[in-house]
């Protein structure tokens, strides 16, 4: 099937003559890069409907096209994957996501951290009818399917509820997940067993799955097993299934783990050395995303949710010894200085922890407590990754890149710029400015390498057949504007983005062309319903 795609379009280049069908697109001259880590090629690049029909000289071969665009001297790659998304494709500011697309992603992996539900072909039809920006793959996730079967409880599953968690992923797998996700380091995953993970994860190897972890602990979990322990815990995992693994945001976390990267990489090289198939994917902040909760309160004070918690904070002795738990939690996250809110809550958005404890006239400890007692909310951890870390691991020939970040919500407040500049700041600091690694290798890790790894063999590469998701940068221009103070500034350097053969993006702006399909393991494209 994949030699007749790749096939039949040489046959028209080459064996047609001169009064053949005008092509849909043509990017002429354009310096293409193929996505497979080749230096770039003037080349021109036509395309028929939604695949490339051409890459080659248009003049020699007479090609022509209805729409035909001078890309002399811009960058032409694929369109970019995000491995790691958090994109709301569900909701009405985010279904255009467009703070992806002027970062050149055409696709978005989501379910991800384990929150991936079971019901993939109800969630994806929602999608078409409302429209999509980008491409979407989902996991399916094991914490949702403890949820859903277990609650919040801290105890091993019965036979029965691990039957129901198997059921879950299963049907997630049959209609299309890519693989199951976890988030160990997150309630409920984090009550789960390596064996419990095993076999589930069983259910997704049987469908040639993928298994997607947020480690149990990055670098920076409380009284926890350390991040070498966890990233083996995860190649086990994979390992014994038999499954692929994909490390998501890699990155050791914690100061106590800056210039740790080689350890990272050395797990990751010597299970690709005995044949598992490991790899990860990377953004280039030092900040974190996560709860306030997740950051400062330790787990036995968390089981069995939001109304038990709050029934602890209230028992003096609980609150003293949380008194000291919390000031530990924070210690290794560099202190209350380092909690910055991006809660949606005006009274904290913006605010570190120590000005909100300061503002509620409350130790920091106590003033956690308040906060949560109102809900849970969105902190991000400022300085927790360390770039070189995250420069050194950027070379690593099975990196890709994630945004790991939300669709931004309208309005001022304050976010985490990830969703903003991921891809570009990553090319800018990594690949342009002072670089670490080439503009080619860091662009095959956003694309050729992120859909081979996804099992889908007609995307990634500027070649006929292949689907024409593609970007075209200006490289001078190319740099990130989101910052950790004003976070809602799209990126620059995008041109054009083409989504399945569409302009989503054309001439620096967004078109509003929703082009985005969902697209099911293997690579089928769901039809619009
Ligand atoms: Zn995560």
């Amino acid at each position: 099937m994949r030699r007749a795609l790749v096939l039949i379009p040489l046959l028209v280049a080459t064996a047609l003559p001169a009064q053949q069908r005008p092509l849909d697109v043509l990017l002429l001259n354009g310096h293409v890069l193929d996505g497979a880590g080749n230096p770039w090629v003037r080349q021109d690049v036509g395309i028929v409907g939604d695949r490339i029909q051409f890459v080659g000289n248009a003049r020699d071969a007479r090609v022509t096209a209805r729409d035909a665009i001078d890309a002399t001297g811009l960058l032409v790659t694929p369109g970019f994957v995000d491995m790691h998304s958090h994109a709301e494709l569900e909701t009405p500011h985010g279904k255009a996501a467009l703070s992806f697309l002027y970062q050149g992603i055409t696709t978005v992996v989501i379910g991800v951290d384990g929150g991936g539900a079971a019901n993939v072909r109800e969630r994806f039809d929602g999608y078409l009818r409302t429209g999509m920006g980008v491409n979407a793959l989902t996991y399916v996730g094991q914490g949702a399917a403890r949820g859903a079967a277990m609650g919040a409880a801290d105890r091993p599953p019965t036979q029965q509820e691990m039957a129901a968690m198997k059921a879950f992923i299963r049907r997630g797998m049959e209609e299309g997940a890519v693989g199951m996700s976890t988030g160990l380091f997150y309630v409920p995953g984090y009550y789960a067993t390596t064996d419990e993970v095993v076999e589930l994860n069983r259910v997704a190897a049987e469908y040639g799955g993928i298994y997607d972890t947020h480690d149990r602990d990055l670098g920076a979990a409380y009284r926890s097993i350390g991040f070498p322990a966890s990233m083996r815990e995860a190649i086990e995992i994979g390992e014994r299934a038999g499954t692929s693994v994909i490390f998501s945001h890699l990155n050791p976390q914690g100061r106590h783990n800056y210039g740790k990267a080689a350890q990272a990489a050395r797990i990751i090289n010597e299970a690709r050395a005995r044949g598992v198939n490991v790899m990860a994917a990377q953004h280039p902040y030092t900040a974190t995303q996560s709860s306030l909760s997740a950051y400062t309160i330790p787990r036995w004070a968390s089981v069995g949710g939001q109304a038990a918690m709050r029934r602890r904070f209230e028992h003096p002795d609980t609150a003293r010894m949380l008194d000291v738990q919390t000031l530990e939690m924070l210690d290794i996250r560099g202190g209350a200085e380092k909690i910055l809110f991006v809660d949606r809550r005006p009274e904290l958005n913006g605010k570190t922890l120590a000005q909100v404890a300061q503002g509620l006239g409350l130790p920091v400890p106590a003033a956690v407590r308040r906060v949560l007692a109102g809900g849970n909310a969105s902190v991000m951890n400022l300085d927790l990754y360390d770039l070189e870390n995250a420069k050194y691991l950027a070379q690593q020939d099975w990196m890709m890149t994630c945004t790991d970040g939300r669709t931004p919500p309208p309005g001022a407040e304050i976010v985490h710029p990830r969703p903003y500049g991921a891809f570009t700041r990553k090319l800018r600091l990594f690949a342009l400015e002072d670089p670490v690694i080439t503009l080619p290798f860091a662009v095959r890790g956003m694309t050729s390498l992120a859909w081979t790894f996804l099992g889908v063999p007609d995307r990634g590469l500027i070649k006929p057949g292949f689907y024409a998701d593609i970007a075209v940068f200006d490289v001078a221009r190319i740099r990130d504007r989101a910052t950790y103070e004003e976070p809602h500034q799209y990126s620059e350097g995008t041109v054009h983005v083409l989504v399945n053969g569409r302009f989503a993006f054309r001439d620096g702006k967004p078109t509003a062309v929703l082009a985005g399909r969902p697209i099911l393991r293997g690579g089928k494209m769901l039809p619009q319903p």
